[in-house]
């Protein structure tokens, strides 16, 4: 990662500047704690999810998809225990008027933004998202936008087991919106009011519990290291000490952001909390029966929780970079390369077209059809060549591919890659599969 007091602002600056995030509602002043993707944003937001996806559910024959709703049945929140205790200690101070989760002060007794002594005692504040369902706005209509995607996988464990014929063990995942009322929304979209999670609840017999927690820390590690590139530097495991009286085990996989290490995944044995409160809550059984043995099982739960919003601000502040590189500016050599690392399989664009000249915009714009049925495509004809590598630097392209007036006897391309910035002449016939080796697809 970049050594540079600034990074946040950089980033946040990149990401508005190159329509990756930007504020949600800006021209009303914005909304503290929630966030709009742009182009390139929501590319890349629906790449980091398609791999999760992709390692965690299409690939394995033990892992079904959900995809529920946002409101759910009030009581989902009253078993899951997050009405009653699902709330952080906050204190407001009196002069400045800010409030603070205490959890996060270093002094609770000083308020961190003016100095005042004059705070007032800590309280307790819910943070699930309330509305009304139906036309009556009163107590016996009030629902709550989910907290977290998990709860209805637990609600819906019997329907997905059933139609989906398994067995345990066996997972059930999804991705969706998560939204918590946050005291304090920080640090670009890591701490936001309206997030997205992608979570895998693994059920199986309780006596395998350890066993697939252990399992599956070794998943998710190694999906970082393998499919995001994070390197042994970038991360770092945080064993539990204090866990919740249900849990038999807990990790969270941080790493590290501009304002330091935070937690970026969390991976839980959960014991059979979950199922036994939605037994209990709903009067339905929700163990499992064992036709092999005529045994009668509660499963244990084994969870993998991350934020996808904080997956990506991981990646993006891992990528960016700045470097230094040749330059036709007047009177400069070298200029600073504003470059994103980013892993070729989330890059919001894999492969820029572009033609050296307008003149072969025809058989380039050909080519970049052809290219976009595969990848993450865009085409570029406007200014000099350098700027437009630069500009494909500044949102992580991993590959240019430019066409000249030998192209047309050769029937080969140049390809730029990004890091090393190296070019090498490729056969179009043969450019398919090299840039799908490159990209690793
Ligand atoms: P934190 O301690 O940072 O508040 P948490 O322990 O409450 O997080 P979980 O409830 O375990 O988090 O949620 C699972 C994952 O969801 C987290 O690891 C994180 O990636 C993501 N997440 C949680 N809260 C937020 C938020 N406010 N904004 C963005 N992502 C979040």
């Amino acid at each position: 990662m970049s050594n540079d007091n600034n990074l946040m602002e950089k980033i946040v600056s990149l990401c508005k500047r190159r329509g990756f995030i930007f504020p949600s509602s800006e021209i009303y002043g914005g909304i503290n704690g929630f966030w709009d993707y742009g182009p390139y944003g929501s590319r890349m937001k629906r790449a980091i999810e398609a791999l999760w996806w992709h390692e965690m559910v299409e690939t394995r024959d033990n892992v079904e998809g959900l995809d529920s709703t946002i409101i759910c049945h009030p009581q989902v929140w009253k078993a899951s225990g997050h009405l009653d205790q699902f709330s952080d200690l906050m204190t407001d101070c009196r002069d400045c008027k800010n409030r603070f989760r205490v959890d996060q002060m270093e002094d609770p007794t000083t308020c961190p933004n003016c100095g005042s002594k004059n705070m007032t005692e800590p309280r307790e504040f819910n943070l699930m998202m309330k509305t009304f369902v139906g036309p009556v706005f009163d107590d016996e209509h009030t629902a709550y936008l989910r907290a977290e995607t998990c709860q209805p996988i637990f609600v819906d464990f019997h329907s997905v087991r059933i139609a989906a014929r398994q067995k345990l063990p066996f997972g059930i995942a999804q991705v969706g919106k998560a939204f918590r009322n946050e005291i304090n929304p920080r640090n670009f979209t890591f701490r936001s009011r309206e997030f997205t999670q992608m979570e895998m609840e693994f059920f199986c017999d309780d006596a395998e519990g350890m066993e697939w927690f252990e399992y599956w820390k070794t998943q998710r590690v190694n999906f970082y290291k393998n499919k995001l590139g994070f390197t042994e530097d970038c991360y770092r495991i945080y064993e539990h000490e204090k866990l919740a009286h249900y849990a038999k085990a807990a990790i969270d996989i941080e790493v590290q952001f501009p304002f330091g290490w935070g937690e970026l995944e969390g991976i839980h044995h959960r014991g059979t909390w979950d199922l036994s409160r939605h037994s209990e809550f709903s009067g339905e059984d929700l163990q499992y029966m064992d036709h092999d043995n005529g045994r009668k099982v509660m499963p244990t739960v084994i969870e993998t929780s991350v934020g996808l919003d904080r997956m990506f601000l991981a990646i993006l502040s891992h990528a960016y970079d700045e470097d230094t590189a040749a330059t036709a500016k007047e009177g400069m050599e070298e200029d600073v390369r504003v470059v994103l690392h980013l892993p070729a399989l989330v890059a919001p664009v894999q492969v820029a077209v572009l033609p050296l000249s307008k003149k072969l915009s025809e058989s380039a714009g050909n080519l970049y059809a052809d290219l976009n049925r595969h990848f993450r495509c865009e085409f570029d004809v406007t200014g000099s060549i350098g700027k437009r590598y630069r500009r494909q630097d500044e949102i992580g392209t991993p590959y240019c591919v430019t066409l000249d007036f030998d192209t047309e006897n050769d029937k080969a391309v140049t390809v730029r890659e990004r890091d090393s910035m190296a070019q090498e002449r490729i056969g179009i016939d043969n450019l398919r599969n090299y840039l799908e080796d490159a990209i690793g697809i």
